[in-house]
């Protein structure tokens, strides 16, 4: 082979989250000898998040991180070859798709599986960086609500997903504050009235959050500043939520494959089918409404699935 000639693989994996290395097992269980580029985050989001209580099959919880360690164990386990690597640009004009990794490597690839995810947006305070490590910040309810049972927590946002969250959190905890940084909310009426009618949420108009407070045990509070007033004001809450939205992962297929505003991929519903035929896309960088790991694990599976019969309908060994 010649130094120059792009490497060919009959199924490449971009990303590494949940869906990614599910879909490696599936696709390495088929023979498919998939390649796999991790992105920059191996493991996604969930390297980010300390103990994970709701994935069917760890009775006492596990890490994310330990998590994604068992994931990357079973995908390699079934000769998945996994490779750090970012992916950043892509030619889906076919019938091979080319897709150049880092800027320089080009792979080209029979099928494709999108799997580079979404990520949580944060508010960008240190105090927030330092106890996402610690615990008790957090940027999905569904995931950690549950260990502020009992306990008064804030959630940052004001859009469909802060309002669904905080009344969320409203049935497990004492109290939730819900920082909102306008004298509005962006969400749709139906879900304002649902959290203005919930006797446990307080909302807390035109603030912004100034500081993260808590020990080496995790959050203890958090300073808010009222625009209004021009005063601050601390709030004794053990968990501090942020929901103001999710980017996927998707800015090199734009032009490419179908996308809502936002730039979620549209996949044909029902399956992991993309427009272009022979590229698939899993995961949160197609799910907005779930964003749940083993949501995105089943969607890697359909990935999978997918390009396994898509290669052998066009007798692709
Ligand atoms: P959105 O982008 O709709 O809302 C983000 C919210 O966060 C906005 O209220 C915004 O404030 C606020 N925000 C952004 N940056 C900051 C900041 N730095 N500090 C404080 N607040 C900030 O995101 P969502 O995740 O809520 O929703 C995404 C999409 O998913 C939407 O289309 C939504 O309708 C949909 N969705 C639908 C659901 C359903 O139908 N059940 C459930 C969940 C989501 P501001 O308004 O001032 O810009």
């Amino acid at each position: 082979m010649l130094m120059n000639t792009p490497e060919h693989v009959h199924c490449l994996i971009i990303g590494s989250g949940p869906a990614g290395y599910t879909a490696a097992i599936y696709a390495a269980r088929a023979d498919l000898k998939p390649l796999m580029y991790t992105g920059m985050e191996q493991g996604g989001q969930l390297m980010q998040t300390t103990e994970v209580e709701n994935y069917p099959g760890y009775p006492n919880g596990i890490k994310g991180p330990e998590m994604m360690h068992d994931f990357l164990e079973q995908a390699k386990r079934f000769g998945t070859d996994v490779r750090f690597g970012m992916a950043t640009k892509v030619d889906f004009t076919g019938p091979v798709h080319k897709v150049w990794i880092d800027d320089n490597i080009e792979i080209h690839a029979d099928t494709v599986i999108i799997a580079t995810g979404a990520s949580a947006k944060w508010l960008g305070l240190d105090s927030e960086n330092k106890y996402k490590s610690i615990g008790g910040v957090s940027a999905c309810a569904v995931c950690d609500g549950f260990f502020y049972r009992g306990k008064d927590v804030a959630i940052v946002g004001a859009g469909d997903t802060a309002c669904e969250e905080a009344t969320y959190l409203a049935k497990l905890c004492k109290k939730v504050y819900m920082i909102v940084r306008r004298g509005e909310m962006r969400a749709s009426k139906a879900m304002q009235h649902r959290v203005l009618n919930t006797p446990n949420i307080e909302v807390i108009w035109n603030a912004e959050t100034k500081e993260i407070l808590g020990d080496e045990n995790g959050v203890t509070g958090a300073i808010i500043h009222i625009d209004k007033t021009g005063e601050d004001r601390k709030l004794d809450v053990y968990g501090f939520f942020v929901a103001i939205g999710h980017k996927p992962n998707t800015d090199i297929f734009k032009g490419w494959l179908d996308m809502d505003e936002t730039g979620y991929i549209i996949a044909v519903p029902g399956t992991s089918k993309t427009k272009i035929e022979g590229v698939f896309a899993v995961g949160d960088a197609q799910d907005k409404i779930y964003r749940q790991a083993v949501t995105a694990a089943g969607s890697g599976c359909m990935g999978a699935l997918d390009a396994e019969r898509y290669l052998a309908a066009k007798g692709i060994h």
